[in-house]
């Protein structure tokens, strides 16, 4: 038994322009699959239907890799080919209440990312019934504690860089408007009720 690499959800060039197809196949051919490599090497009796409970109950060099997988494919599945935009649905609704206005949350959202000095990740989570967003350093992850992830953003460098090179911003910005996939959220919020 091993870990495997999860396929991307999309073809590799199902978000150009926002997103390249030379940006999503290093991202996930070269920098995701490294970490699956790497944590068959760390644990060679792990197993993708272990990864969760890997993840919660392990530490360092264990838990960076096998949280960067799980963190990653939440990543592939947080856009979408034609995504972005205001949501609708249950998100729409919570984000309102809960941030005033889909603008306010936009910013939060943003400055979170912006704010990520380093590598990681931009979330919005729902915990307790209220909707947040939080960032976390390097590979931390909210499974690690009880808010439930619903959309993530990589701010890792190699995330935009290839796309973007050094702006962002501009990456964040695109991020919600072009690629975001809010029937993602929308399932994850369902699933936390
Ligand atoms: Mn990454």
């Amino acid at each position: 038994m091993a870990v495997t690499l999860p396929p991307l959800p999309y073809a590799v060039d199902a978000l150009e322009p926002f997103y390249s197809k030379e940006n999503v196949e290093l991202h996930h051919g070269k920098h995701h699959n490294a970490y699956v490599v790497k944590l068959n090497e760390l644990k060679p009796d792990a197993t993708d239907a272990g990864l969760i409970d890997l993840i919660k109950t392990s530490e360092g060099g264990i838990f960076n890799q096998a949280a960067q997988i799980w963190n990653h494919s939440f990543f592939w599945s947080s856009m979408k080919k034609a995504g972005g935009g205001k949501p609708t649905g249950a998100i729409a609704d919570a984000i309102d209440r809960d941030f005033g206005s889909y603008d306010n949350f936009r910013k939060e959202f943003i400055n979170a990312g912006m704010t990520q000095f380093g590598s990681g990740w931009a979330w919005l989570v729902v915990e307790g019934g209220k909707l947040k967003v939080v960032k976390t350093a390097n590979a931390d992850t909210p499974l690690k504690g009880t808010a439930m992830a619903l959309i993530t953003a990589d701010v890792w460098e190699h995330a935009y860089y290839p796309t973007y090179k050094n702006l962002r911003l501009k990456f964040l910005e695109v991020f919600l408007d072009s690629l975001v996939n809010w029937d993602f959220a929308n399932e994850n919020l369902a699933k936390a009720k």
